[in-house]
């Protein structure tokens, strides 16, 4: 934060339908604006907190961040865990953005005045790189935000064992788990035992709660995933997450749309398509039958389901 900024407190949110990363690595910059530069600001959400976030809250002693649906003209905002303005609160295009810290790919959105703080790494989370900051001050950061940055860390790399997980990231989670005093592998256990969507039968939040759309030669897709510990309730639920996902798919005009669910402890998956079967028929995965595949070692969208599918693609030539 520099002094030709706008002396209001800036308020430093992530994106839309936040999820822990998001959520955490707002509390977390907050704290090390306040802790190491001195700087006041206010972490905000733009959305529900999933119930695995609220659970680490609580680890944390953290009440959620304020709920906002819209920035003003003029409000000072940090974006944090995204930098497009498609995922971001409502009225950032005429918001002074003043500060970026991210580990997402640039969309060439946000343009500025003043030269700004901008961080953007290809690493696991964004609350690796909130630590990280703190790190380089010399600082640490208080046993409670400690706690808040581990559980976006492991949310995002699912313990360190996702394929977007960096070196980088591996030397932080140990960091941190001492001054938090925690076992990341007992905490990971017990974060994603949290608000299973499986277990409760949840098919509205299994569809919407971690969604993504994607354009792909002129056809829209998308992609869901849910994270479980074990596929305890998968046989008994996959009807109806089909079900689901079919009427999403016609409602919505997608041409696939796909559901993963992620076993976090086998870091595999099992995922059910809809719409096209000429083109999910070309899924590189184990076919189980004609809408489900197995998926051993499969546990990102971004850099596993998402090429495979736009490869199906391309083998169909949609
Ligand atoms: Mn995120
Ligand atoms: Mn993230």
């Amino acid at each position: 934060m520099s002094d030709n900024q706008s002396t209001t407190k800036p308020f430093i949110i992530g994106h839309l339908k936040p999820d822990a990363d998001a959520i955490c690595s707002a509390i977390g910059h907050a704290a090390y604006l306040k802790d190491v530069c001195g700087v006041e600001s206010t972490p905000i959400r733009c959305g529900e907190i999933p119930e695995r976030c609220a659970w680490a809250l609580e680890q944390a002693g953290f009440e959620a961040p304020e709920l906002k649906t819209e920035v003003l003209p003029g409000d000072a905002v940090i974006l944090v865990d995204h930098n497009e303005f498609k995922q971001a609160i409502a009225g950032i295009e005429e918001a002074d953005i003043v500060g970026v810290l991210d580990h997402h790919r640039l969309s060439g959105d946000v343009r500025t005045a003043q030269p700004i703080y901008f961080r953007n790494e290809p690493v696991g989370s964004t609350c690796s790189l909130v630590a990280d900051n703190f790190k380089k001050a010399g600082a640490k950061p208080s046993k409670a935000v400690a706690i808040c940055l581990i559980s976006g860390l492991i949310s995002d790399t699912l313990c360190l064992t996702s394929p977007t997980t960096t070196d980088f990231d591996r030397e932080i989670l140990p960091w941190l788990s001492e001054i938090a005093g925690v076992d990341a592998e007992e905490y990971t256990a017990n974060f994603f035992a949290a608000g299973s969507l499986l277990a409760k039968g949840c098919i509205d939040g299994m569809l919407e709660s971690d969604r993504k759309e994607f354009s792909e030669g002129g056809k829209t897709i998308t992609i869901a995933q849910v994270e479980e510990v074990g596929f305890g309730c998968f046989d008994e639920k996959r009807g109806e997450i089909e079900a689901g996902l079919k009427k999403l798919c016609a409602d919505k005009g997608y041409v696939v749309g796909l559901i993963a669910v992620t076993d976090i402890t086998t870091q595999s998956s099992k995922i059910i398509a809809a719409g096209d079967a000429s083109i999910f028929g070309n899924l590189e995965f184990d076919r189980v039958d004609e809408t489900l595949f197995n998926a051993p070692g499969v546990c990102s969208r971004k850099k596993q389901i998402f090429p495979a599918l736009a490869k199906a693609m391309q083998l169909a030539s949609v």
